[in-house]
């Protein structure tokens, strides 16, 4: 079989969930969008859910649709981008839950489908999604008078606990949502981290339950390993690969792995990216191409059946930091070719 594995480790994500958790008082809710950060949404719902998750959030209404099927009658399932036109079908059907960005949406919310739960997304600066403050005085007693099931924002520099830019949006958060009385949600897996002030009724952690920085304490979730194809000695002097990307500066032996750009291995991992064997470093040398790279293993003290990617020895986000990217990317870019293997 010449197709990677990537092993992913289910019980690991229910153990961040758990961990998270219990770093609050509040509910914590489970966020799955973009396939559960390309890990797989069918395996890894079922499990949240079966751990004790009973809210769910993904960012479109067919994602939520999807989820639906696979988690059946009972959580709540809800959509960031909120309702837009062509939705209501899949809402209604579905039972999902729109959070509401806007007058427009407002109005079609409760014109196509009166009576139906939806939640509210308020802009406390980030300037992404949400409800100016404005629209939202203006809006504001005619929503409450539908009974939204809770309000949120999100927050632009979580990962960085000391930016000014988060007491600013919990100041803007506090005021908007004064004497609501409702269930109030501002922290994802960064905000879970900031303490108390940042928890309200229910967090939304995704990038932490997959075992993604910020959350530092997090158990790694996937192992990724490459087959190794073929392996060839090249004389110093010798080139590698499109445009001749490597040249061995010494007699050299170079395996060819089996992952490419097509798999997700971005092509900026072609510079100063390392893979391992039993925790030795061998580094990516040369350009990836669409479905393999080249490795020096000259170092290595023997020739490996296959060198890992992300596991034990290097995490994803070390793997983002040599593309000059973030976990999040990584994860989301992991491509369909892969055998997955699932431990429970
Ligand atoms: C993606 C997202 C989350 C989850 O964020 P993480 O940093 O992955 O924990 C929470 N809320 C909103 C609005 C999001 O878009």
């Amino acid at each position: 079989m010449t197709t990677a594995t990537l092993t992913i480790d289910l019980s690991a994500i229910a153990a961040n969930w758990h961990a998270l958790n219990r770093l609050t008082e509040c509910e914590t809710a489970a966020v799955v969008k973009a396939d559960a950060y390309g890990l797989g949404i069918d395996r890894v719902a079922p499990v949240l859910a079966s751990e004790g998750a009973r809210e769910f959030f993904v960012a479109v209404a067919e994602e939520g649709t999807a989820l639906r099927r696979i988690l059946g009658p009972g959580p709540r399932i809800n959509i960031f981008s909120g309702h837009m036109p062509g939705d209501t079908d899949m809402i209604r059907s579905a039972d999902l839950t729109p959070m509401i960005n806007s007058v427009d949406q407002m109005i079609l919310h409760v014109e196509a489908i009166p009576g139906h739960p939806f939640g509210i997304q308020l802009n406390s600066g980030m300037n992404r999604l949400g409800m100016e403050p404005s629209e939202w005085s203006a809006l504001r007693e005619i929503a409450l008078s539908q009974g939204p099931s809770m309000i949120i924002s999100h927050l632009a520099c979580a990962d960085t606990p000391d930016h000014p830019m988060n007491a600013a949006q919990l100041a803007v958060f506090r005021e908007m949502t004064e004497g609501t009385g409702l269930p109030l949600s501002l922290g994802a897996t960064g905000g879970i981290l900031m303490g108390d002030d940042y928890h309200f009724d229910l967090t939304r952690p995704g990038i932490g339950l997959y075992g993604g920085l910020p959350y530092v304490d997090a158990r790694p979730v996937v192992t990724l390993d490459l087959p190794v194809i073929q392996t060839r000695e090249v004389p110093q002097g010798g080139t590698v690969g499109y445009a001749c990307g490597w040249t061995a500066q010494r007699p050299s032996v170079v395996a060819t792995v089996s992952g490419g750009y097509a798999d997700g291995l971005i092509r900026a991992l072609g510079n100063g990216a390392t893979v391992t064997h039993e925790g030795r470093k061998a580094p990516v040398v040369g350009r990836v191409s669409m479905d393999l790279i080249t490795v020096d293993i000259t170092d290595l003290p023997e020739t490996p059946g296959h060198l890992q990617l992300i596991g034990q020895h290097q995490s994803v986000d070390t793997v983002a930091g040599f593309a000059g990217t973030i976990g999040y990317e990584i994860l989301t870019s992991l491509g369909a070719r892969y055998d997955r293997v699932y431990l429970t």
